[in-house]
């Protein structure tokens, strides 16, 4: 008899034993598997207790506030995170129990906007605790102020010359067309404010379809000497206006593979402002110059020259050091943008030196895998 109660409470010992193994390695299951998605989560993720201890925080909260691995775990928040504004969030969470949603800017480590998403963690129905959702929403704030200003941008370029055209129409129609002399003088403004609408127009569109994914690049070979010297034709007239002399040092037999209407595009552009922002009788200078793998082309000039702390900013679009000078020379102020994303579009990069009062070097870099053949010996290129 004894023995067959004993055996049973073995047996059901055992049947425990098992199901405890079983509950634990499902906890474990369960633990790895909440381990996995915390560490593949790109928001950042941080439990802290009622104290506001760090109770748990994956990689992407570690690397948002620039946070050793295991650093933070048992310490208190502020301590770790020195950002007040998370801090005032977590406290309001204890406090109220209710979950609260509020972007905020971080200055340090770094500048980046966060959506932060709070809620309260509870135990038998008192909070315990409180849990943090990070998401960086810098890149989506940056898009939309660039696509605010560039919207800001583009209604003002077209308004200005429009208020112009109306202008002028009004006084001709209010009797402006009496005067022959003055109204031939009036449709010869109303031409050139239509020819710059129509510029900064074909410039948009060029711009909007370069940056579009469906853009492919027509691909050829060609001598860039020979593209140097037709775009170079079409620059004599305004070139010898200003008595500003062109010259290319373009190696005969240089060959590329690129697409040519684009290249082409980017030396008119750039070629443009250098004759453009010159002084009389100055100069222009193309060369190349190889190196490791990739082909350097120079536009240097004798011009005016950028100042220092404009020459970060010269490739976005609309930036114009001088706004009244660049619309006096029917300038857009799109120019360099769409030189930056057609070299960009066949894996280069652009640049410029330039030192203010005395001329600047705009550049250009294409990969060397673009480029076919050097008929020239190295140290002639
Ligand atoms: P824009 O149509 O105004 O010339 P770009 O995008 O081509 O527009 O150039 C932007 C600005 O950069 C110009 O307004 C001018 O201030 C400056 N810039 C460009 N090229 C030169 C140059 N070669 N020399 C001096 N300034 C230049």
């Amino acid at each position: 008899m004894f023995n067959s109660s004993l055996k049973k409470t073995i047996f059901d010992l055992n049947s425990t034993l098992e199901s405890l193994k079983e509950r634990i390695n499902n906890l474990e299951d369960e633990n790895n598997r909440i381990h996995a998605i915390l560490n593949s989560m790109v928001e950042g993720v941080i439990a802290v207790d009622k104290d506001t201890r760090v109770l748990s925080l994956n990689p992407t909260a570690e690397s948002i506030f620039n946070i050793a691995p295991n650093n933070a775990l048992g310490r208190i928040f502020l301590e770790v995170f020195p950002n007040n504004d998370i801090a005032e969030v977590i406290a309001q969470v204890l406090k109220k129990g209710e979950f609260i949603s509020k972007e905020l800017a971080l200055i340090w480590p770094v500048q980046k906007v966060f959506q932060v998403n709070a809620s309260p963690i509870f135990e038998s129905k008192v909070v315990n605790g409180c849990l943090l959702v990070i998401h960086d929403i810098s890149e989506i704030r940056r898009l939309e102020t660039m696509r605010r200003d560039f919207v800001a941008n583009v209604s003002h370029e077209l308004k200005t010359p429009l208020t112009s055209i109306k202008g002028f129409v009004e006084t001709l129609l209010e009797g402006g067309m009496e005067d022959k002399e003055n109204s031939i003088n009036f449709l010869r403004i109303i031409n050139n404010h239509a020819d710059r609408l129509n510029t900064l127009i074909n410039d948009l569109l060029d711009l909007s379809h370069i940056e579009s994914k469906e853009m492919v690049l027509k691909k050829e070979e060609f001598l860039l000497a020979d593209l140097v010297d037709e775009v170079l034709s079409g620059f004599e007239s305004q070139a010898r206006k200003k008595g500003v002399e062109i010259k290319s040092n373009l190696p005969e037999g240089l060959e590329i593979l690129a697409d040519k209407g684009k290249i082409e595009q980017v030396f008119n552009n750039l070629i443009h402002n250098a004759v453009n922002y010159n002084k009389e009788n100055g100069f222009v200078n193309i060369y190349s110059e190889q190196l490791i793998d990739k082909i350097k082309i120079t536009i240097e000039d004798s011009g005016s020259g950028i100042p220092v702390k404009d020459i970060p900013r010269i490739f976005e679009r609309f930036y114009r050091v001088d706004k009244a000078r660049s619309r006096e020379l029917g300038g857009t102020g799109l120019g360099l943008s769409i030189v930056k994303h057609i070299i960009e579009l066949h894996s280069g990069s652009v640049g410029v030196e330039s030192t203010e009062g005395s001329g600047s070097r705009f550049w250009f870099i294409i990969p060397y895998k673009t480029l076919l053949t050097f008929y020239l010996p190295l140290k002639q290129i």
